[in-house]
């Protein structure tokens, strides 16, 4: 069955996931800016890191038939430093006209710190600035409601149209928060935490297909390239029926993407 996969970083892959991506059905993936598994130690290797985002990996995946997108920011964990911060976000307009960037992503908080939350809102004001989505990360276990719920404040502070904005990795205890405030939601399917592909199913079941996608968040952690495909699997056995599956790993991710100017599925 064909797919989308909306969160995958990539940069950490090698090239055989791609391949069996595009065999397993995935015709699109798009990465957020990340952690790259280690901190980097000036504003320049951001700059490397979104070059590698924005030209060496749409390359990579255009050998396997598939479309590569990606999200530009700072991310939370390295967002502590204020000014580090900035001066990093001070390079991203330059990659903005680029014909592959989506929006601003995935930013939000990690630890909840006052620090990241400040770095949040002007991640926020450089989205709206440039009238572009937002695609957020919400912390992980037990911050993740205090967290999903400053962020979901903040975004109400700051004017934002919640239809353009997903806040991803939601669970059971955030989904109804996020889905209800206006604010599309994403389901991190994880081998180890975030949604088991049973969790996410029931989750589905609880909070309906509208305004909500999956994905697999792979990166160089614990992670599976094929999280997607294994759940359209478990949708089978569980038999959901086949247009809702399609639309919750093929028409709700181009609803939402489609917000951004460069998004096209077809050519
Ligand atoms: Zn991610």
């Amino acid at each position: 069955m064909p797919y989308i996969e909306p969160h995958a970083h990539m940069v950490s892959r090698t090239t055989a996931d791609y391949e069996a991506m595009a065999i397993a059905g995935c015709e699109v993936i798009c990465e957020p800016a990340f952690w790259a598994g280690f901190d980097r130690s000036s504003p320049q290797g951001f700059h490397d890191y979104y070059r590698q985002l924005t030209e060496y990996e749409p390359a990579r995946a255009a050998k396997f038939g598939i479309k590569h997108y990606c999200w530009l920011c700072i991310n939370p964990k390295e967002a502590e430093d204020a000014g580090f911060a900035r001066e990093v976000m001070a390079i991203i307009p330059d990659f903005i006209d680029a014909p592959t960037v989506l929006g601003i992503g995935e930013i939000g908080l990690n630890k909840n710190t006052i620090s990241e939350l400040k770095i949040f809102e002007e991640h926020v004001e450089l989205a709206k600035k440039y009238d572009l989505p937002i695609l957020i990360h919400t912390p992980h276990l037990e911050d993740k409601l205090k967290g999903t719920k400053l962020i979901l404040d903040a975004l109400k502070n700051a004017n934002v149209d919640p239809s353009r904005v997903i806040v991803d990795h939601v669970e059971e205890h955030t989904a109804g928060l996020v889905l209800d405030a206006g604010f599309w939601a994403g389901m991190t399917l994880y081998p180890e935490s975030k949604c088991t592909p049973a969790r996410a199913i029931d989750m589905l079941e609880n909070f309906g297909m509208e305004n909500i996608w999956m994905n697999s968040a792979c990166d160089w952690g614990v992670s599976d390239p094929l999280a997607v495909p294994k759940c359209i699997q478990e949708m089978k056995k569980r038999q959901l029926a086949k247009d809702l599956v399609h639309k919750v790993v093929y028409e709700n991710p181009i609803k939402f993407l489609s917000q951004s100017k460069n998004f096209k599925i077809d050519g």
